[in-house]
């Protein structure tokens, strides 16, 4: 059906981002394709190498309960337990929350709304509010678990008609607010696997959001981190990874961020440097309520905060 109908339909898994953008007319698929009914994309499944598989339906609130993903995959488990509030997670997969839409001020709106204050590129109009004179989309991809499957180096299988694809995660997001994810219309993310190498890291996951109970992130910080262990329980960093979400058109890495802990013991002024990085990463634009000066330094302080709540794990 998705090769057949390509390009005028959408897939629906959860539906708790696709139904309101359908209200918002933001898409206006002539079919919909429910993937609920497949009972072999929904399920946690630890593998004998010591990694994990997780079905694309699988319901964040599954994710956030595990206590496989818990023990091994922490950050995974913080990230999933702040997206919107339980009844969503218990609705919301994390196939969904891979491919969910980017967004901006000027596009998750009513038509009438948009009609109002004018169109844009990502949907019906020629121009952009927010960086206008280019052609270039800036919407912010805000899904909370793919920072941290990022952190933690994950694979997505994709499928087709014309078979399946594996890709790492770090190659989903091209950066682009309108084509903001490598997937053709006839394609499926299917599952998403967790690489034993990454497990055994501790992970945190801090968010910046309006409303602290059901939203958004508007600035978003995942860390996950492998220290020695001398006996006190305090050691050096032997790896870590940050990612950052809701402040660019992509999840991203802050690439220089591992070399900069690796080899060190974990200190305020360590911290913050790795925070200062983390904020020039992050390039947020007005496409939010709060300005972009406020979320880039919710970055720098989350960051910092993550790094020094992770040395304490
Ligand atoms: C009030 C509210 C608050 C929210 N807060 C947050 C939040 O804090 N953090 C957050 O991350 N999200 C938030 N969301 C968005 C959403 O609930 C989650 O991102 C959720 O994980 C989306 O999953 P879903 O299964 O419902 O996706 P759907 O709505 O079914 O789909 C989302 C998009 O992904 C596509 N898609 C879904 N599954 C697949 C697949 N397997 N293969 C290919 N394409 C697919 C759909 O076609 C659609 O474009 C919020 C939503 C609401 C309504
Ligand atoms: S960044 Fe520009 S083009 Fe993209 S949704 Fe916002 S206003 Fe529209």
């Amino acid at each position: 059906m998705l090769s057949q109908h390509a390009g005028n339909i959408r897939v629906l898994a959860g539906g708790t981002d696709l139904i309101p953008s359908m209200r918002q007319k933001l898409f206006e698929p002539r079919f919909v394709l429910d993937l609920r009914g497949i009972g072999e994309l929904r399920g946690i499944y630890p593998q004998p190498d010591g990694g994990a598989e997780i079905g694309a339906l699988t319901p964040l609130s599954a994710i956030e309960r595990s206590s496989y993903l818990r023990e091994h995959y922490p950050v995974l488990t913080e990230a999933a337990a702040t997206v919107a509030s339980p009844v969503i997670r218990n609705m919301g997969t994390i196939g969904g929350n891979i491919c969910l839409d980017t967004r901006c001020l000027w596009y998750n709106q009513s038509l009438a709304w948009r009609k109002g204050c004018g169109f844009c590129i990502k949907k019906d109009g020629d121009l952009c509010h927010v960086a206008p004179g280019g052609s270039k989309c800036w919407a912010a991809f805000s899904g909370d678990t793919p920072p941290a499957l990022l952190c933690l180096n994950a694979e997505i299988e994709v499928a087709s008609a014309n078979g399946m694809r594996r890709i790492s995660l770090r190659e989903f997001y091209p950066g682009d607010g309108i084509n903001y994810r490598n997937l053709q219309s006839n394609e499926l993310v299917t599952r998403v696997f967790l690489p034993a190498e990454s497990a055994g890291y501790c992970g945190i996951y801090r968010k910046l959001r309006v409303r602290g109970s059901i939203d958004y992130p508007l600035a978003g910080v995942a860390v996950a981190m492998k220290r020695t262990s001398n006996g006190n329980g305090i050691g050096r960093v032997t790896e870590a990874h940050i990612a950052l979400t809701a402040v660019n058109p992509a999840p991203v890495l802050v690439k220089s961020a591992g070399e900069l802990l690796a080899g060190k013991n974990i200190d305020e002024a360590l911290a913050e440097a790795v925070g200062d990085i983390a904020a020039r990463t992050a390039k947020p634009l007005t496409t939010s309520a709060l300005t972009p000066e406020y979320r880039r330094e919710m970055i720098r302080v989350f960051t910092k905060r993550a790094i020094l709540a992770a040395a304490q794990n």
